[in-house]
């Protein structure tokens, strides 16, 4: 139905006053694609999506949609419309009559600008409800009415910030699955705003992860997963043990790292010289519990905690020089061969589940 735009941020900046809150960000978004921008709270994520929309100002740097330098222009005049995170429907106008709202500002005629209201309302579902008020709907319903408003002015980028945050936890899933269905129906590019990495892992062709200003990575799900290029994406997206230590030896693709504790562990990734500081992240869910004189890479913990999940079971564990460490064990393999807690257990994984990681922003 509509034209994408591809966005770029070139070295963006946003003070309020002598508080950086993003900090030389570049970054660019392909036409098109469901972008995500996680972190967590006060991380700058809404001042950079205000800064796209154009309701913030740039301290330096510039913005750019679909080529065009967008810095200067108001919202209005850039080709992107926002939802909010309180949906902001007019409470004593219709349904139709908020959706259309923008098209009547612009002098739309007005048989004109209800039949536009009502393709949009169809879009998402609501056609029925034309006539209601908002105070008649539930959440999930001014959510819709609230993006059908956002799409009538056929934008090439939706900007959401924190969308579904206001919803119970079964809206939230469904309505998740619903605007991801509409942005690969309207083929425009989404920007959505969210501090769940869950909720960016089922939308986003992107996830851009921000901590303090700054992004820490920009990749696809499936790379932030199982290649976390920081310590901080490794701890945020809570699927990693993360270990500090100091490089020993460097063979190939293969580091060995000598722990803080005294144990050595091999991890993937680029060689530094010997005795530089060095993390490496190891997958929870590929951590086993190791048979006895296996040789495996890993140690010998303590089991502190244990947590029943359903279809697989949470241990936390203790280490020389380990304060915390987390081993997701499926429920097959765990009541086996159950274990309790103050129980010691060979722990083991795979060269190939430890990686080094990227100390640049630490
Ligand atoms: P997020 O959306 O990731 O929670 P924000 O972009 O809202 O983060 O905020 C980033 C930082 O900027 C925070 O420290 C916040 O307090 C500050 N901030 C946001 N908006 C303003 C404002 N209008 N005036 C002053 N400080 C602000
Ligand atoms: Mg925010």
């Amino acid at each position: 139905m509509s034209k994408a735009a591809a966005i770029e941020l070139v070295s963006v900046t946003k003070s309020y006053g002598a508080a950086t809150a993003v900090r030389e960000i570049s970054l660019r978004i392909p036409a098109g694609s469901y972008c995500c921008l996680l972190g967590p709270s006060g991380c700058g994520k809404s001042s950079t999506l205000r800064m796209i929309a154009g309701h913030e100002s740039i301290t330096s740097g510039d913005i750019r949609l679909g080529g065009t330098v967008v810095t200067d222009l108001p919202p209005a005049r850039r080709g992107t419309a926002m939802m909010f995170q309180s949906y902001a429907l007019f409470p004593h106008l219709t349904v139709a009559e908020n959706v259309a709202f923008s098209l009547k500002m612009k002098g739309v005629p007005k048989p004109e600008r209800q039949a536009k209201a009502l393709d949009m309302l169809r879009l998402v579902h609501m056609q029925d409800h034309a006539g209601r008020r908002p105070a008649q709907l539930s959440g999930g319903q001014q959510q819709r009415v609230a993006l059908a408003r956002a799409l009538i002015t056929d934008p090439e980028a939706l900007l959401l910030d924190e969308p579904l945050s206001a919803l119970d936890p079964f809206l939230k899933i469904r309505m998740r699955a619903e605007l991801k269905k509409l942005q690969s129906e309207l083929g425009i590019t989404f920007v959505h705003v969210t501090h769940s990495q869950e909720e960016a892992m089922a939308l986003a062709d992107l996830i851009v992860v921000m901590n303090d200003g700054r992004i820490e990575q920009a990749a696809p799900p499936r790379t932030v997963f199982e290649r976390p290029a920081t310590p901080f994406v490794a701890r945020f997206m809570g699927d990693h043990n993360v270990l500090s230590g100091t490089v020993v030896g460097t063979a190939g693709d293969a580091v060995t790292i000598g722990m803080d504790g005294g144990n050595t562990f091999a991890a993937r990734g680029e060689g530094s010289p010997n005795g530089t500081r060095a993390d490496i992240a190891i997958r929870t869910d590929r951590v086993r519990i190791g048979e006895a004189g296996e040789p495996t890479l890993g140690f010998t913990g303590r089991v502190a905690n244990i947590e029943y999940r359903g279809s697989s079971v949470k241990l936390s564990l203790a280490g020389p020089g380990i304060d915390d460490f987390t081993a997701i064990i499926g429920d097959t393999a765990f009541f086996a061969s159950p274990i309790k807690v103050g129980d010691t257990v060979p722990l083991a994984w795979r060269a190939d589940d430890a990686i080094v990681l990227d100390r640049v922003n630490v």
